[in-house]
């Protein structure tokens, strides 16, 4: 490492990829360094639990940029290397083999690490899989071949992608979720519903209200899924996808604020001087949750965070205010959320879930505050506006379907 940089950006996924290109298209013209402890260059994440999962996707084609791209750009990348400790004083960092490295701003972009099971599991056991980097679908996919009994721990979007993938496989897939429904930290029981009746109908075993206690293994394998009633979930592979805690220990070892993510102001700025976070580690106050801190974890948040810190550190004004979308594949399914559901105390359904084609409206004290579209994208993007403005809908027109929202 030992260097100096004019901006160091820790961690290579989406915030720290767009981190280093929006501080080149604000004309930034100091050094750039891109560290990240992944080996490879920066990839859409994404398609790890689609595409990529299904061997759809080769690799070159979720790269975000072409390899020589960054070199063109003048931006230094630092693949395979991991910060451990950061000094704010002295405005370093040093790896984990003990180099050094000087940054003039630091961004901090290190996304989060699967949760793993209370039981302290597990993903490491041979046949237990997270889906996070290409390297952990690189290992799920090469165990495939052995495997026919596949349990999914974790009904949100991860983990009901990857069994719309697997079951697609012809190989016998059980999904467990411990909520009373799948995707009940994100979205409102009408879309719940209508996900567990078509991956039902695909095949999937779906076990909801249903906690695992441990997991099984013989010679240092997995062989199954001890659920908290006592039975046995029988498995060649497990995949765990119970959601991501923050990589932000080294930041608040150096004295940020932060608990569950790295506190930021509306400049994406630390408590600490010349110290960025964006992306799934910033917590923020997010104006669309009712200025409530939360952290976002997406592709929309990681690339509006991380324009906005580089804005700033090339002097302009700015301020992380976008609206939250989202997207999710499943099956011939293309699911489309804009705004935030959470706190919402009435909902509308638009169209036809028989059909496959409809969305979800989510209103609060009468205003529009989210919409999940499942297979309408206009729907999607006419409401945007109306969540943004966040407009007072008249309820009746909402829910016909073949009032156009931008008629709202
Ligand atoms: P990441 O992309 O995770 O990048 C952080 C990088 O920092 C990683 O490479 C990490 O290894 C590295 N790092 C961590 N600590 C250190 C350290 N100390 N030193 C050096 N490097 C470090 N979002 C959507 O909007 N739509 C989707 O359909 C969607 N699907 C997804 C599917 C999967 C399988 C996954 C995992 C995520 C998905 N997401 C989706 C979420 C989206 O990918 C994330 O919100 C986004 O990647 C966050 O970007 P980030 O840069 O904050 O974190």
């Amino acid at each position: 490492l030992a260097a100096k940089f004019d901006v160091v950006i820790v961690g290579s996924g989406h915030a720290g990829a767009q981190a280093a290109l929006a501080l080149r298209q604000n004309k930034f013209a100091g050094t750039i360094a891109l560290v990240g402890d992944e080996l490879d260059p920066p990839y859409e994440r994404p398609p790890l639990s689609k595409d990529y999962l299904a061997g759809e996707k080769p690799f070159e084609r979720i790269l975000l940029r072409k390899p020589e791209f960054w070199q063109e750009r003048d931006i230094a990348l630092f693949p395979g290397t991991r910060i451990e400790t950061v000094d704010p004083n002295a405005r370093t960092l040093t790896d984990a083999d003990g180099n050094i490295m000087e940054y003039g701003d630091l961004i901090w972009a290190t996304g989060g690490r699967p949760r793993t099971l209370p039981c302290g599991s597990d993903i490491g056991t041979a046949g237990v899989h997270a889906i996070r980097t290409k390297a952990d679908v690189d290992q799920l996919v090469a165990e495939l071949p052995q495997a026919r009994k596949v349990v999914i721990i974790g009904g949100g979007y991860i983990g009901l992608e990857a069994a719309a993938v697997l079951v697609k496989t012809g190989r016998e897939v059980t999904l467990v979720e411990a909520a009373p429904r799948i995707l009940a930290r994100v979205a409102g029981p009408d879309l719940s519903r209508f996900y567990e009746a078509r991956h039902a109908r695909e095949g999937v075993t779906l076990l909801v209200d249903t906690r695992t206690s441990c997991l099984k293994s013989v010679g240092g394998r997995v062989t199954g899924v001890e659920l908290e009633s006592g039975s046995e979930l029988p498995a060649d592979l497990v995949i765990v996808g119970i959601g991501i805690v923050p990589n932000v220990e080294p930041l608040l070892a150096a004295g940020a604020e932060g608990d569950n993510g790295v506190r930021v102001d509306g400049q994406c700025r630390t408590s600490l001087p010349h110290i960025y976070a964006v992306g799934d580690c910033a917590l923020h106050e997010n104006a669309f949750a009712d200025g409530d801190a939360i952290r976002l974890e997406s592709v929309q948040n990681a690339n509006d965070q991380a324009t906005v810190a580089a804005k700033v550190i090339c002097g302009q004004e700015a301020v992380y205010e976008a609206l939250p979308w989202f997207w999710s594949n499943q099956y011939d399914l293309k699911l489309q959320t804009a705004g935030l559901s959470a706190g919402h105390d009435d909902s509308v359904v638009r169209g036809d879930p028989a059909e496959g084609s409809f969305s979800v409206c989510y209103l609060k004290g009468g205003r529009l505050i989210a919409v999940d579209a499942v297979n309408r994208p206009k729907d999607f993007i006419q409401s945007q506006k109306l969540i943004k403005e966040r407009r007072a809908v008249d309820r009746d027109r909402l829910a016909d379907g073949s009032v156009l929202l931008k008629e709202l």
